[in-house]
């Protein structure tokens, strides 16, 4: 398995002399392990690229203070800059705007990303820690299975989901939710969207329509934390073609490393608001940057 990157580090360090400040050869020869540490952790080349060459420039001619090793402190220079980019506008992170009622949260993904446990998850949440009344439909006119366990985690969690009728497109059922909500009093109302099992026109041409009649407060992009570069991808295209709001990263309690967290947000500029944590509807956390800082130093 993956060596832990401070003990790199020290080891390189420990062969250098110490001086008075970290000159850029040192930081160069560190900056060659975390280089390795990142793509380890599935950072993609170019965000990679760019993260060395900030963290070069701010380390470059630091003070080298008598309490640490030069290695850890350049692994501290390191864990500060992950956390900045991870973190972004930290006002982003676990907040929902869902003022002026009903609210519209329009859910995208691919299928299996956790799209329906996602919705759920953020019901409850909604519904418990911020007293809110909550309906969910399911736009998944391809697969009843869809719309039938949209309906059971409803129950499951005491929240309401809009009746199924049959024969309806997901244009229809939009309007209908948002019609549904405006006359029962709902502070917001979630739509759950189909998923494909990669991006094609017709999810993105249906998506849109929804966006278009239902102007939604957050479009959030639920995506597998553990499919690494392929997360990043969708949330590109999705990103270009309809535009999200933020993004919930599914599987974090998987063994991946969190580096696809480093390259969305890099790439994207979107926030990273949730992490789905299991299976069960209270797995759901606000996304906390210094966690995925750490694992990706491991
Ligand atoms: P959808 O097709 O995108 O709506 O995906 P689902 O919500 O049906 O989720 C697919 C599977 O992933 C289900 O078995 C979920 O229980 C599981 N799942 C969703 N989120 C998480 C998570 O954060 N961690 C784990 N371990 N499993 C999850």
């Amino acid at each position: 398995m993956f060596e832990n990157l401070s003990d790199r580090l020290s080891g390189v360090f420990d062969k250098l002399t110490k001086q008075g400040a970290l000159s850029e050869d040192d930081v160069k020869t560190a900056l060659r392990e975390v280089r390795v540490a990142l793509l380890e952790a599935d950072v993609s080349l170019p965000v990679a690229r760019d993260f060395v060459k900030a963290v070069t420039e701010k380390a470059t001619g630091q003070a080298v203070t008598k309490s640490v090793t030069p290695g850890q402190q350049v692994v501290k220079i390191v864990h500060d800059e992950l956390v900045h980019v991870l973190q972004g506008d930290e006002t982003d992170i676990g907040t929902l705007k869902v003022d002026n009622p009903p609210a519209p949260i329009l859910m995208v993904g691919l299928q299996g990303g956790g799209k329906t446990t996602t919705t759920a998850k953020l019901a409850k949440r909604l519904k418990e820690k911020h007293g809110k009344r909550v309906l969910m439909a399911s736009l998944d006119v391809y697969r009843p299975a869809a719309m039938d366990q949209l309906k059971v985690l409803g129950e499951q969690i005491g929240v309401d989901t809009l009746p199924i009728v049959p024969g309806q497109s997901p244009a229809d059922i939009a309007k209908r939710a948002k019609q549904q909500a405006s006359m029962a009093g709902y502070d917001v109302y979630m739509l759950d969207t189909a998923g494909r099992l990669s991006i094609d026109d017709t999810l993105m041409a249906e998506v849109e329509e929804v966006k278009a009649i239902t102007s939604p407060r957050e479009t959030l992009l639920v995506v597998d934390g553990l499919t690494g570069q392929d997360a990043v991808h969708t949330a590109e295209n999705f990103d270009g073609r309809i535009g999200i709001s933020g993004v919930v990263l599914t599987r974090m309690d998987g063994d991946g490393r969190g580096g696809a967290a480093l390259s969305m947000r890099a790439v994207t500029g979107k926030p990273i608001k949730f992490v789905g944590l299991g299976e069960k509807m209270d797995a759901l956390e606000e996304f906390h940057p210094d966690r995925v800082a750490g694992r990706i130093l491991g």
